[in-house]
């Protein structure tokens, strides 16, 4: 049975691969963009910070592909520096993409998949978001708070048949790892048991699973995608 399928910042890097790796098994896959769609995928616009825009970008993907089953909220961004050179407003813009953007897309998604009975909320978190990171106070913070909203929301949906899990990838070689500095990125290799970094698409087949009827009885999860990196969380 094919469903429809919304990712958040699916143009490029993990969301990218994700929305491929549903679109490759028959989905309806529709990505949220800012500037132009990928080609072969049906792109709605959307700043995850402005609920209006949140809010058109469903209902065009609905028009298309019927009510939101699954939902990848993966749209994040960063804006590393030391806490006493993170004056408040690059705090809360990246607490107000990456944590209450999920929550914007979440709360414009649920009402559909209540009304079926069923759905998949998946939360691109980061491994930073269990282990802190220096220089990421405001990335760790936004993606810890993730995990809170998840499992609010687990206990909140799981009696109407939606589940709600997050993801915490380690490095993953797109766009956003490619602005730490070559020694931050050999650092974090090292601390990776399986020794390489991962590709998108290494984080696009757990999130796949997580969304399939194998893992119905998954909710309120944390699961790692980290090559090892965070043992022991
Ligand atoms: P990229 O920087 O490659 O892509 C980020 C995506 O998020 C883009 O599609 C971007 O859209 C979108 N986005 C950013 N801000 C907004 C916004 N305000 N509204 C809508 N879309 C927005 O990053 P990755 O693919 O690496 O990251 C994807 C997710 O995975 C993020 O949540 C990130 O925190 C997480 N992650 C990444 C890791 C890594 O090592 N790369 C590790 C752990 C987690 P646009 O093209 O318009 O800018």
């Amino acid at each position: 049975m094919t469903r429809s399928v919304l990712v958040t910042g699916g143009n490029r890097g993990i969301g990218l691969a994700v929305a491929r790796a549903f679109a490759a098994q028959g989905d309806r896959v529709a990505v949220t963009h800012r500037g132009s769609a990928p080609a072969g995928l049906l792109g709605v616009k959307c700043d995850v910070t402005d609920a209006d825009q949140v809010d058109a970008a469903f209902a065009g993907a609905e028009a298309a592909h019927g009510p939101v089953e699954v939902l990848v909220s993966n749209a994040g961004i960063t804006d590393d520096a030391l806490l006493l050179r993170m004056p408040p407003e690059r705090f809360t813009r990246v607490l107000d993409t990456n944590l209450t953007g999920a929550y914007r897309v979440v709360r414009r998604a649920v009402p559909g998949m209540l009304r079926s009975r069923r759905g998949r909320i998946i939360l691109v978190s980061s491994v930073s978001a269990l282990s802190g990171a220096t220089g990421q106070a405001n990335y760790a913070a936004s993606k810890a708070g993730m995990v809170g909203l998840a499992r609010s929301l687990a206990r909140e949906l799981g009696s109407r048949g939606i589940t709600v899990n997050v993801v915490a990838p380690g490095l993953v070689l797109t766009d956003m790892a490619g602005k730490l500095s070559a020694a931050r990125r050999a650092e974090m290799l090292a601390a990776v048991p399986l020794g390489r970094h991962a590709d998108p698409e290494d984080v696009a087949g757990p999130i796949r699973w997580l969304a399939s009827d194998e893992a119905r009885y998954i909710t309120g999860a944390v699961l790692p995608v980290d090559g090892g990196a965070g043992m022991g969380h």
